[in-house]
């Protein structure tokens, strides 16, 4: 996790109506020079500033169409302020031209997922997975696949092995790639593995629908368990050698709160209902394989968001995904008598991408007009040296070899790019 300076008191101390009067004039000033996105499981109080709202990869790709439509007009888009969390904000400095600063209001706004991949463990897990399988007399090519819910550097990684990235709406196309031999055609009995990142249960989900038997042919591969002495990742050899699909141990912390027995109680209280009146529920694939199961759709975030407004008047929906933008969803659809409930009760929110709120905003955005207030001089001030603050910027070493793994997978499955 980066180090996030604390705020001057004044902006933690600033009401709601103040906040959005100076966002608003922050805003006003910077024009056309200023985007702001909002990523779908943020808080309403800071979507409401954003003009543009979706999902990651989706909201970079906006971006950088936006960037090059307004350049065209004869405008240049300067700072790009990206409402969501680490690796959403390198992907977006990626697709974006050099000159487009990239700023993340709160630089310790990570993602838990992304965060259980390190660069240096996945260069060590490539290098003992090869040694024993070559110790067990395997020959064949590991192909890898990240989630682009990954950091820039597992994405160049992975770009610089023949790999490619996915979304979880494109993963089984991504997958389907790689298993026909990836960037060189599959030869006749040659033998091909996945090594997955950094979502075991999204590379588990995919490896089944492709046809993988998942408890004989795919193992997980724990890097922590490396750490703790056990030589490969807490697998045997023998599973690594039948393992179709090598799952690395990583999870999203928000879906994995969904469990089975949420779906089971929703079964169980209305086992006596018509078949017309029961919930269907809906999950994203990041949740686990047993509550995927017990699911009766799921999809990505996008996936979700158009089921919602497809769904007939009077439908109830139990919705496995982050809260805000269940909320979200039960409010736009309440209108239509469409009934959306989140899966479970317990408090399924991305708490990392919460640390974006009003007073982080206000503050990148002060800095950018050369406004704001300090704890010295605590009242607003005008005419300071405009600065932007929290920049995040790819070296360009890591940026060639990411975009190579992002290139592969918009080449392989076109438009269909949702991410989480
Ligand atoms: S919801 Fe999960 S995968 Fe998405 S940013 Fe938060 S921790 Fe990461």
């Amino acid at each position: 996790m980066l180090w996030q300076p604390s705020l001057p008191d004044a902006y933690l101390a600033m009401c709601d109506e103040e906040l959005v009067a100076r966002i608003s004039d922050r805003r006003a000033r910077l024009g056309d020079r200023l985007v702001i996105l909002g990523h779908h499981y943020q808080t309403d109080e800071v979507v409401r500033h954003a003009d543009f709202l979706g999902d990651s990869l989706k909201l970079s790709q906006l971006a950088a169409s936006v960037v090059a439509d307004r350049a065209a007009e004869g405008t240049a888009v300067e700072h790009i302020v990206f409402c969501g969390v680490h690796f959403m904000a390198e992907t977006a400095d990626m697709l974006t031209p050099d000159q487009v600063g990239v700023i993340l209001p709160d630089l310790s706004a990570g993602c838990s997922m992304a965060d259980m991949a390190t660069y240096e463990d996945t260069v060590d897990a490539w290098e003992i997975i090869h040694a024993s399988l070559k110790q067990s007399g395997w020959e064949g090519r590991i192909i890898p696949i990240t989630y682009v819910n990954s950091s820039a550097a597992i994405k160049a990684f992975v770009g610089s092995h023949g790999g490619a990235c996915c979304t979880s709406s494109n993963a089984d196309q991504v997958f389907a790639w790689a298993m026909n031999g990836g960037t060189e055609p599959r030869k006749p009995g040659e033998d091909i593995k996945i090594l997955f990142l950094p979502d075991q249960h999204l590379g588990r989900n995919t490896a089944s629908d492709y046809g993988i038997d998942v408890e004989q042919n795919t193992c997980v591969y724990d890097p922590r368990r490396t750490h703790r002495g056990e030589p490969l990742g807490g697998a045997s050899a023998f599973e690594l050698h039948n393992a179709v699909t090598i799952l690395w141990a990583g999870h999203c912390s928000v879906h994995k709160l969904f469990r089975p027995e949420h779906c089971d109680e929703i079964r169980a209280s209305e086992k006596d209902l018509p078949e017309s009146e029961k919930t269907t529920i809906l999950v994203h694939p990041e949740c686990c394989k047993e509550v995927v199961d017990k699911s009766d759709l799921s999809g990505s975030t996008e996936f979700i968001i158009n089921r919602l407004r497809d769904a007939e008047p009077g439908s109830k929906w139990a919705v496995g995904t982050e809260v805000h933008l269940v909320a979200r969803m039960a409010n736009e659809c309440a209108g239509r008598g469409v009934h959306v409930r989140i899966l479970s009760d317990c408090q399924c929110l991305c708490t990392t991408m919460s640390r974006i709120d009003q007073p982080h905003l206000l503050w990148v955005l002060d800095g950018l007009c050369g406004v704001g207030t300090s704890n010295d001089q605590p009242a607003e001030h005008e005419g300071g040296e405009a600065k932007a603050r929290n920049i995040i910027r790819v070296h360009p070493e890591v940026r060639g070899p990411a975009l190579l793994a992002l290139g592969r997978m918009l080449e392989h499955t076109g438009a269909g790019a949702a991410a989480d």
